[in-house]
């Protein structure tokens, strides 16, 4: 895998990663700011239903309490046989029924159980005994329970059968001076009515409901869910809150809320909030308790109705977009400051590798990359020069060896390599011009004895001057060399039979009389041979050979020129 690809997955798995940290805290800070904002929403909500419920029911249990403790009614209800006692007492009712909002009232009397009633069509004006409660029928059974329980007052959903009404009923207990209870007085109001005024309230994504001090349902939309004639319910029957939800762990949230408002009592305008999920919906469930009445509100935010995740999608798309941008602009910097000049690099330690300075033009970003970059490039430079420095003083070294390997030590002339050479030269150069050139083979004549009578270091002195008298002797273009021991040879370029006898005779002269200067005579027996372009140079040294032994077997310090096909043409001495 190229570094640039794993360079572009490792800053795409970062930056996922990185997003979906910063997704979940996105959520989870929008979330605290939704529970924030919804707690304060369901705050203000449940306030401003609370008022709105007290405010529909405050008057009507002011006039309930004022009502319970008219003397008129307190008396007529320890003497209920007393006639006078009780049309002063229907009297009071009827006055009370016109002041009441429902203008229907109710009394009922402990001590014959018989059961007053009046509405708001005066219905049963003069008639307003209606039945007589008994202990034993379920539907009467929320009078003696209240007595029973002692509560001044209470608030009841009940419907009504013998009435077939169902009402919202506030029931307040009559004392007498002894503090006995002598009976109970109240008033209903319309429940449709009331929940259409306080819970039906049309605000789309807000559900408000009551429930009593024991989580029972007494107000709600549903009217399915209300839990009617609560008060003469055992525990485990009533339809409580918990009904609405369907996770338990909702239910015991909603529950523990109750409790926990329970335990705090009276302290008003306390409001608990929590997420619950309702109908498959997360909402946004905020609850008070409500003192005056002894119920709980319960205030039902739909956070999806309220604050659609729609709203969000902008956020999310421009989050997106800048993760988008955030990658390719990535993938450009990552691009240019690294893997371009990386990439040429390479490329670049790639052609020296191979032997190549010539190098490409390289990005030099300001980094550390651009300042490898850098190095690299002087380094190569460098590496250039002392390479090329290198080369030169190897050619140089090589020229001399070859230069040393085709020179004699002793005498500094070309030795039998480098005879041989210029010799291979010549005979090409003869094939192609069609000419001739000319051989000479000396060789000194009893150098043996010279040796053993002078010392071996006097014969290589006479060596040394055999070659400078043989370089005298010769043209400045022919080539003089040692062939070994005490055999010279000199190659003639060009050369025609009377040029090759009379060097090979100079030579011969020369060397004599040199020697003789220096008061031991030197002499050399010459063969010569005039070469033919056919020749080889097997043939060629064979027949300069053959005119040097010519030489020597007539006598020594002579010159024998040899012909090709057989003996010496002309010998001299
Ligand atoms: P000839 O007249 O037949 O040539 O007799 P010669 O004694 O010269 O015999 P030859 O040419 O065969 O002997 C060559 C001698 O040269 C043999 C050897 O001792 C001697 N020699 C060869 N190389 C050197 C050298 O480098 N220095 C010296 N001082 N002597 C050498
Ligand atoms: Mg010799």
């Amino acid at each position: 895998m190229s570094l640039k690809t794993r360079i572009l997955g490792l800053a795409a798995c970062l930056i996922t990663v990185a997003a979906i940290a910063s997704w979940l805290a996105y959520r989870e800070l929008s979330e605290d700011i939704i529970e924030r904002w919804g707690q304060q929403v369901a705050e203000i909500q449940v306030r401003y239903d609370s008022a709105r419920l007290l405010q529909s029911l405050e008057r009507e249990i002011g006039l309930a309490k004022q009502m319970a403790q008219s003397s008129a009614l307190v008396n007529w209800a320890q003497a209920p046989a007393v006639d006078g006692l009780k049309t002063e007492a229907i009297r009071q009712m009827e006055s009370f029924r016109s002041n009441f909002r429902d203008n229907s009232y109710f009394v009922a009397l402990r001590k014959n159980g018989h059961y007053y009633y009046n509405n708001a069509a005066n219905e049963f004006a003069g008639d307003q005994f209606r039945y007589v409660l008994d202990q034993d029928k379920p539907d009467d059974a929320w009078f003696f329970q209240l007595i029973e329980e002692g509560r001044d007052f209470h608030l009841n959903v009940n419907p009504d059968v013998e009435l077939g009404v169902t009402k919202l009923w506030i029931d307040v207990l009559m004392r007498d001076a002894e503090n006995q209870v002598v009976g109970m007085v109240g008033t209903g109001l319309n429940l449709d009515d009331f929940l259409q005024d306080i819970v039906d309230i049309g605000q789309e994504g807000i559900t408000t409901l009551f429930v009593d001090y024991n989580g029972a349902i007494q107000l709600y939309r549903d009217r399915n869910y209300i839990d009617f004639a609560s008060i003469i319910k055992p525990e485990g029957q009533k339809n409580t809150v918990d009904l609405l939800f369907d996770d338990p762990e909702d239910k015991q949230q909603i529950l523990g809320m109750l409790q926990l408002l329970k335990k705090k009592g009276d302290q008003a305008g306390e409001v608990e909030s929590g997420f619950v999920t309702v109908d498959g919906r997360k909402h946004l469930a905020g609850v008070a308790f409500l003192p005056a009445i002894g119920w709980f509100e319960i205030t039902l935010l739909d956070l999806n109705t309220l604050l659609p995740t729609s709203y969000l999608w902008p956020l999310v798309g421009v989050f997106l977009v800048s993760l988008l941008v955030t990658l390719a602009l990535f993938h450009l910097i990552i691009q240019s400051k690294i893997l371009k000049p990386i990439m040429t690099l390479e490329h670049a330690v790639e052609k020296v590798r191979d032997g190549s300075f010539e190098l490409p033009r390289m990005d030099k970003p300001d980094n550390e990359i651009g300042r490898l970059a850098d190095h690299f490039e002087k380094m190569s430079q460098g590496l250039r020069h002392s390479t090329r420095d290198l080369e030169n003083k190897v050619a140089q070294r090589t020229d001399e060896l070859n230069r040393l390997a085709r020179i004699d030590p002793l005498t500094g002339l070309k030795n039998r390599r480098g005879l041989d050479e210029v010799l291979d030269e010549e005979i090409q150069r003869a094939k192609r011009q069609g000419t001739g050139f000319g051989i000479i083979w000396l060789d000194i004549d009893h150098f043996k004895t010279i040796n053993d009578q002078l010392g071996h270091q006097a014969g290589d002195e006479i060596l040394c001057r055999v070659a400078l008298w043989l370089k005298a002797g010769v043209r400045p273009y022919d080539h003089p060399g040692r062939w070994g021991g005490d055999e010279f040879v000199v190659l003639l370029s060009p050369c025609d039979q009377q040029t090759l006898e009379q060097i090979a005779g100079r030579i011969r002269q020369l060397v004599e009389q040199e020697s003789r200067k220096t008061g031991h005579v030197v002499t050399v027996s010459v063969g010569g041979y005039l070469c033919s372009p056919e020749d080889n140079s097997n043939t060629i040294l064979r027949q300069a050979d053959r005119a040097l032994y010519q030489a020597k077997n007539q006598g020594r310090n002579r010159v024998c020129i040899a012909k090709y096909e057989d003996g010496p043409v002309t010998a001299g001495g």
